[in-house]
């Protein structure tokens, strides 16, 4: 690390020429001036043998292409995968033909001189300005620091990482985190913050004495660490700790580290990076454990659903979202009637098969695409409501999922309008499902919306009922149809007569409002038979059917509409 600060300092003055002929290495070296050194090699093997001999002397190359053993663009080659302390000596490539002159930038020269040789003073002006330059930014990126932390810049750390080559195999990069960041400088002040932020540049600072390497503020809320390997960070964990506990206010923040143990050699540093930072999400809502590392599982993971995201578009368009229909059935008469279905999204995926919306809906929704995909929904279940009325000669209302953000959307309640008038249905047939969980944010606005909707003859139904915060408040105020039991209740109520009470309770409840209830996730008789004696109006669940494919839940409604 200190060598290679320092080497930015003392003036590099070495300039290796390599060319297969001696009288043009003269020519080159009297042109360069006295000022340099020249250092010589006559084909591209020697240019390697000589840069990793002398890398620390080295200011600038000149290089020759046509040469016997290895030419000057195989050369170039090799100094594109080489370590960066070889990589960043800039090169002049020497040429008598045009053609050369792109391949050659592509390959990383800098600039040429063409063959035969211009005026002595025109080249060594040129070499000054390359060697200037590169000194300059040299230094830049050697010296720059963040003046939050005094740590080396983010810059200057990636820089460093891919300076490591080999070397980062018996290393570690550590992501910490601050969870929170933004609520926590807000509660406690932007100065105090500061002072916490740079309390952990000087532990991370002290940390390189040790460990070597070094650390950076990557983002506003991570620093990123760099050093030898070490099994485990208990010790780095507990000192951190303690830190934080005599620091004022330290003991308000929390933190999150992410590990990428031993690095792989053969990638970009920012994708090492990102693998230190990305370890961190499986424990970013976890209360107890505090550090994670890096493994193959999550990188796949992070890679499927990259895959998944990346595929939304084409897939959307190919048609590749298809409902499936959960049939939902009556059941306060003499018998069950089938009396509506929900459209369940289903992902036909032409690499992974199906694929069930747990796995992509929380994906969608972090990534703004739900909204899309939710109206693909809507329109295809708009069209089975026609299509069962053309075909069983019934009306069966179908209800789909509205996400949270959906419903915000000020083009939300004009195309569903939209797409009812273009199948000429009955708003009253398509039932909104909205989760519970949406009620808690936004209040007013969201009753103002869902009124409107209902005004307008939609139905609603509140799904997921009980799971979560604010449900007795909330059915108070909002104007609704139909109230969904969570299926947690139903799973759970055979458990113990308090859960039985529970959803006898709930539904008791619903009554009192004058809305309907419908209880999902019913699996089995018994519990179908407790439902039907608390008054439960309808039952959607694996104990009448699982979500069917469109054509099925045709011939259900058909041989339906026959009985
Ligand atoms: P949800 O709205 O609560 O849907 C009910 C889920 O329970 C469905 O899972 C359904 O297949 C499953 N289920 C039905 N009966 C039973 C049963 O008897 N036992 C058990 N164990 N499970 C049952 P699915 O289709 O995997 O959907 C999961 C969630 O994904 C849905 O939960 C819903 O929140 C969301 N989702 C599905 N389709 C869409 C969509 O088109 N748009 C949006 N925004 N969300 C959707
Ligand atoms: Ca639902
Ligand atoms: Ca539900």
């Amino acid at each position: 690390m200190l060598s290679v600060i320092k080497n930015a300092f003392v003036k590099r003055r070495g300039v290796l020429i390599v060319d297969d002929e001696e009288i043009n290495r003269e020519i080159l070296a009297s042109m360069i001036g006295e000022e340099y050194v020249p250092y010589y090699a006559s084909n591209g093997q020697e240019a390697i043998a000589m840069l990793e001999a002398h890398s620390e002397a080295l200011c600038l190359i000149m290089l020759d292409i046509n040469m016997p053993v290895m030419n000057g663009m195989e050369f170039l080659e090799w100094k594109k995968k080489a370590p960066s302390s070889l990589r960043n000596i800039p090169v002049i490539v020497l040429t008598s033909e045009r053609s050369l002159e792109i391949e050659s930038l592509r390959n990383g020269a800098i600039d040429f001189i063409k063959k035969p040789y211009e005026s002595s003073e025109i080249i060594a002006a040129r070499v000054a300005r390359i060697v200037e330059l590169y000194e300059t930014s040299e230094t830049i990126l050697h010296t720059s620091r963040d003046a939050k932390t005094g740590l080396f810049t983010k810059e200057y750390f990636v820089f460093y990482v891919s300076s490591k080559g080999e070397e980062l195999k018996d290393m570690d990069i550590l992501a910490l985190q601050i969870v929170n960041y933004v609520i926590a400088e807000e509660m406690i002040g932007r100065a105090k913050m500061e002072e916490i932020m740079s309390k952990i540049g000087d532990f991370l600072r002290h940390q390189r004495e040790i460990y070597h390497g070094l650390g950076t503020l990557y983002h506003e809320n991570t620093f990123l660490f760099i050093g030898d390997h070490r099994d485990n960070y208990d010790a780095f964990i507990a000192e951190l700790q303690e830190l934080l506990r005599s620091t004022p206010n330290g003991d308000r923040i929390r933190f999150k580290i992410g590990v990428y143990y031993r690095l792989d050699t053969h990638l970009e540093p920012s994708i090492l990076i990102n693998r230190a930072i990305h370890s961190i999400e499986p424990i970013r809502n976890d209360s107890i454990n505090l550090i994670h590392a890096y493994d193959n599982a999550l990188h796949d993971k992070i890679v499927y659903q990259e895959k998944l995201v990346q595929g939304f578009d084409y897939s959307l368009e190919a048609g590749q979202f298809i409902a499936f229909y959960q049939p939902k059935y009556r059941i306060d008469g003499d018998k069950p009637v089938l009396a509506g279905a929900e459209a369940l999204v289903r992902w036909r995926h032409p690499e992974y098969g199906m694929i069930s919306p747990g796995e992509f809906i929380p994906l969608f929704e972090r990534n703004a695409l739900i909204s899309r995909l939710d109206r693909a929904m809507y329109a295809q279940a708009a069209m089975m409501i026609a299509e069962v009325k053309k075909t069983a000669g019934i009306d069966v209302p179908i209800s789909v999922n509205v996400s949270r953000l959906e419903i915000f959307d000020p083009s939300f309640t004009p195309y569903l309008l939209d797409i009812v008038k273009k199948n000429n249905i009955d708003p009253s047939l398509l039932h909104l499902e909205i989760t519970e969980t949406a009620f808690t944010e936004s209040t007013k606005e969201l009753v103002a919306i869902v009124t409107n909707l209902r005004e307008l003859g939609f139905s609603i139904e509140v799904d997921d009922f009980g799971s979560g915060y604010s449900s007795l408040n909330m059915i108070a105020d909002l104007p609704f149809d139909i109230l969904k039991i969570d299926m947690g209740f139903v799973r759970n109520m055979l458990r113990g007569e308090k859960n039985l009470n529970l959803v006898h309770t709930v539904i008791d409840i619903a009554k009192m409002m004058q809305v309907q209830v419908i209880a999902e996730g019913v699996e089995n008789k018994e519990q179908y038979d407790y439902l039907k004696s608390f008054g439960c109006n309808y039952i959607q669940g694996y104990y009448f059917s699982k979500p069917l494919p469109k054509d099925d839940f045709l011939a259900l409604a058909l041989k339906e509409n026959q009985q």
